[in-house]
């Protein structure tokens, strides 16, 4: 059976991006479907997603973008402007940790560029991180190793050199729940959503997208038009784009990494959820955060140590690899030795996927083909910016279908929370491989 319809925009995906996308888009007016093949809004990798919000990033529009998408989250009723039967999220704003190690360069050109960009933080001395962090310990353990390697059991080579404290970072605690707030938000503005609906092809007219054809879960296919198409397809977003036939003439590609996140219970007599914080230590080669349940949740910075596994999105291994779950819990045990070691069979944790551009930046572009944009590559560092890249998206395709040639003449966007300027030329599809960037998670 075949039926057409049209709409000013297709939002392929709707996980927090492409429904932060549709609440900003449908706001300004525009008439959005967004198609997801899953059964609801961010059952994707954002379902996973640990939706640690911090300002990190290795580069300044990096900690800018960050910095403006974390003003979302604080604001959050005002900024979805309508009520959603399942509730709003909380941003549980507990704090960073970043630890001082070997990798001090990075951290001092992170605190420099908080000091441009106007973000608070403090400097903690080995003693205050005791005084604060009184069940953790701070020793100097690294550089990352696995259980395997004799140098993981060492002592401690004395205290971290000290850490950045931020104390407007934290976390979202249900993801997913998010992105339902974002949907009802883009419903509200007249906003569509179809699920469990795949996009099976991208049509062209005159060198132009024209729409998509949709196909349901038994089989029945629907062409769909609009002049503007918009990938948003997370670790499948490579598929859609070879689909669009606007893969070959990027100059940075994305791929579908695989990654664990691992649940281990709080330390004895420790109530993390309040004492805890979000953290980031590359010393032992790991990040944390509380986790409801009183449980502490852990993972990998990808050290170089770690394996790095690119996989094909729909055909991966989706349990937990109990080798790398012991390592991550034994390196959590050192900066946190009140934590136990559960049982290998008691091990917890998601397995899900990264879509990791060549410099882990993201891509939020134009493409080769009119009216086919691209808002991809998340690299595992994106989450906290979906406000942000909402208002971004909807400006660029603003400037670009009014004839704005955004290749020679970038697009700044200004933040609507703290009013600094966005270059999105640092997220073309053209840029060559950023030299600043960490090549990391960290972004
Ligand atoms: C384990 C993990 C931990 C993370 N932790 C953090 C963190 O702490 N902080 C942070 O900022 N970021 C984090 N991230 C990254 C962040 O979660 C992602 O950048 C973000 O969720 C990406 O959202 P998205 O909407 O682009 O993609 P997704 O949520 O993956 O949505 C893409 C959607 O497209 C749909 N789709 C794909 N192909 C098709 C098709 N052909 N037809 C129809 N639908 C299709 C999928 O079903 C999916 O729902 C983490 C990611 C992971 C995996």
């Amino acid at each position: 059976m075949t039926d057409s319809q049209n709409y000013d925009a297709i939002i392929i995906g709707a996980g927090v991006l492409g429904c932060a996308i549709a609440l900003e888009m449908s706001r300004r007016g525009k008439r959005t479907l967004n198609v997801d093949k899953a059964p609801a809004a961010g059952s994707g990798s954002t379902s996973n997603s640990c939706a640690i919000v911090r300002f990190t990033y290795s580069t300044k529009v990096g900690v800018a973008f960050s910095w403006e998408g974390g003003q979302y989250w604080k604001d959050w009723a005002n900024y979805i402007g309508t009520d959603d039967e399942l509730g709003l999220i909380d941003y549980h704003q507990v704090g960073q940790l970043n630890l001082f190690t070997d990798d001090a360069e990075r951290l001092t050109k992170v605190h420099k560029l908080w000091d441009e960009v106007g973000i608070p933080y403090e400097y903690l001395t080995p003693d205050q991180l005791d005084e604060r962090f009184p069940f953790m310990d701070f020793g100097w353990y690294g550089p990352p190793t696995r259980p395997d390697d004799p140098a993981f059991w060492k002592d401690a080579e004395g205290p971290v050199k000290g850490a950045l404290w931020s104390p407007d970072a934290g976390y979202v605690s249900d993801p997913q729940l998010s992105c339902h707030n974002l949907q009802r938000g883009a419903e509200a503005e007249g906003g569509e959503f179809r699920f469990r609906t795949e996009v099976t092809a991208v049509s062209t007219a005159g060198g132009q997208v024209s729409g998509v054809t949709l196909t349901d879960s038994v089989g029945n296919s629907v062409d769909v038009s609009a002049p503007i198409v918009i990938n948003v397809a997370g670790p499948h977003s490579y598929l859609i784009n070879q689909m669009a036939g606007v893969y070959d003439e990027m100059n940075i590609k994305t791929r579908a990494l695989r990654h664990e996140v691992h649940h281990v219970p709080s330390p004895e007599g420790i109530d993390f959820m309040s004492a805890g914080t979000v953290g980031a230590d590359d010393d032992i080669g790991f990040y944390f955060r509380p986790e409801v349940g009183n449980n502490v949740l852990l993972g990998s910075v990808d050290a170089d140590c770690d394996p790095s596994e690119y996989v094909h999105p729909d055909d991966y291994d989706t349990s937990i690899d109990r080798d790398q779950w012991k390592t991550q819990v034994l390196r959590a045990t050192r900066r946190m030795p009140g934590m136990g070691v559960p049982p290998d069979h008691e091990a917890r944790g998601i397995v899900d996927l990264y879509d990791v551009s060549d410099d882990w930046l993201p891509i939020y572009d134009r493409t080769e083909l009119g009216g086919f944009y691209v808002a991809i590559g998340t690299s595992g560092n994106q989450y906290k910016n979906a406000g942000a890249v909402g208002q971004a998206m909807a400006d660029l395709i603003e400037a670009v279908e009014s004839g704005h040639d955004h290749d020679t003449d970038p697009i700044q966007v200004t933040g609507r929370y703290t009013g600094l300027k966005i270059d999105l030329s640092a997220y073309s599809r053209n840029r060559e491989i950023n030299p600043d960037s960490s090549m990391s998670v960290h972004g």
